[in-house]
């Protein structure tokens, strides 16, 4: 059996023909951006987290950028003012941050969840911190009480990273509805993935909304008339017409990742790995990605390979060690460097077949 880290061919095959007929309506309607399909898109979303803004954008990191530079445009953010950020996220969350001019403060998470630890963000906070980036990172919420209540005693934006757990609820909240703002990726490969490039920001904030939209198009609301130095960052008609059609299904799609992370959870059992914790609250995670974490890391992707298993590292060198940031390679963070050496991905998606999970977890359990 060959088992594909995801096979996005038969994640989008699942929907052949009602994907079809809207991108076929698409291309015969001749309009390709800033059109119905994305205002669709846009009210479809909005109405699934249950947030008062979605503004469709060209990808996640744009997402993230606009939501920074529209908090600078409208005074609220200074070049220079810090972010905080945890240590093992997404080179993405980092870049949208520095893009704009301000500073990320790398903390530690909590090692069992990979995700912000509430305790440690307050010894962080100076005078010049201005928001918490939270990252729902491999489709776990990553907000609580504690999280809320440092932002409000600091007077904190709250910011989320949304780029894998678009369908996570925390207390019957959605992540998207969570915080201030939050940036959307809906890459191939993401729990909603267009086919090609595509974002989204939400918020409940209609002035950051509104400078949003002017920025994502040339920093213009009223054609030709431009109050910001923007870019040009739209979702294609294209794309959200497919990302429309797909909506649809997230739910069923993210309990189907449940499903099989729970037969993960339960029947992978072998003393040199360490499995992810399942969650009580279930809705709490969409199992974006499956991680697990082992001291044999390269033995064991070799032998899941030579059975047919492809697997992934996210991410095998934290934003702090990378190249393109030398001014952070001093910092040490010694959870994050330990979960890059251990963690690894093994496939989970919604077209998965239960044989194909047993057989994964076979070849887990004889390592
Ligand atoms: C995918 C991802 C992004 C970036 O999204 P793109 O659409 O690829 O630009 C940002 N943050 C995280 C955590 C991601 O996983």
């Amino acid at each position: 059996m060959e088992i594909k880290f995801l096979d996005l061919q038969k994640v989008n095959l699942s929907h052949q023909q009602e994907i079809e007929q809207r991108l076929l309506n698409t291309f015969r309607s001749g309009w390709y951006l800033l059109g119905n399909e994305n205002k669709i898109f846009e009210q479809s979303l909005s109405q699934y987290l249950g947030v008062q803004n979605v503004i469709g954008v060209a990808n996640g990191l744009d997402a993230l950028r606009l939501i920074i530079r529209g908090y600078v445009e409208m005074g609220i953010f200074q070049k220079g003012d810090e972010i905080i950020v945890p240590a093992n996220t997404y080179i993405a969350s980092v870049l949208a941050i520095t893009d704009n001019g301000l500073k990320p403060v790398f903390v530690e998470p909590n090692p069992e969840t990979h995700n912000l630890d509430g305790s440690k963000i307050e010894q962080s906070i100076t005078p010049k911190t201005k928001a918490i980036m939270t990252v729902h990172l491999y489709g776990q919420v990553s907000f609580d009480d504690d999280l809320k209540n440092v932002a409000q005693k600091h007077q904190l934006k709250i910011i989320e990273d949304n780029a894998q757990a678009i369908g996570a609820e925390y207390k019957g909240t959605k992540t998207g509805n969570l915080g201030d703002a939050s940036g959307f990726s809906f890459y191939p490969g993401k729990n909603l993935g267009a086919l090609g490039d595509g974002g989204a920001v939400s918020t409940n904030d209609d002035a950051l909304a509104k400078t949003i939209r002017a920025l994502a198009n040339y920093g213009s609301l009223e054609k030709y008339v431009n109050e910001y130095q923007g870019l040009n960052s739209r979702l294609d008609e294209i794309q959200a017409s497919v990302l429309d059609t797909k909506l649809q299904y997230l739910d069923q799609d993210n309990d189907k990742r449940r499903a099989i992370a729970k037969r993960y959870s339960t029947e992978i059992s072998n003393s040199k790995i360490e499995l992810p914790q399942f969650p009580k609250d279930e809705k709490s995670h969409v199992w974006h990605l499956f991680v697990i974490k082992t001291k044999v890391r390269k033995e064991l992707q070799d032998y899941l390979l030579e059975n047919g298993i492809q697997t992934i590292i996210h991410y095998p060198i934290p934003p702090h060690q990378q190249v393109c940031y030398k001014e952070y390679q001093d910092l040490q963070f010694p959870i994050t460097e330990q979960l890059c050496q251990e963690v690894l991905s093994i496939p989970i998606s919604q077209v998965m077949t239960d044989e194909e999970v047993s057989f994964v977890i076979n070849a887990l359990n004889q390592f």
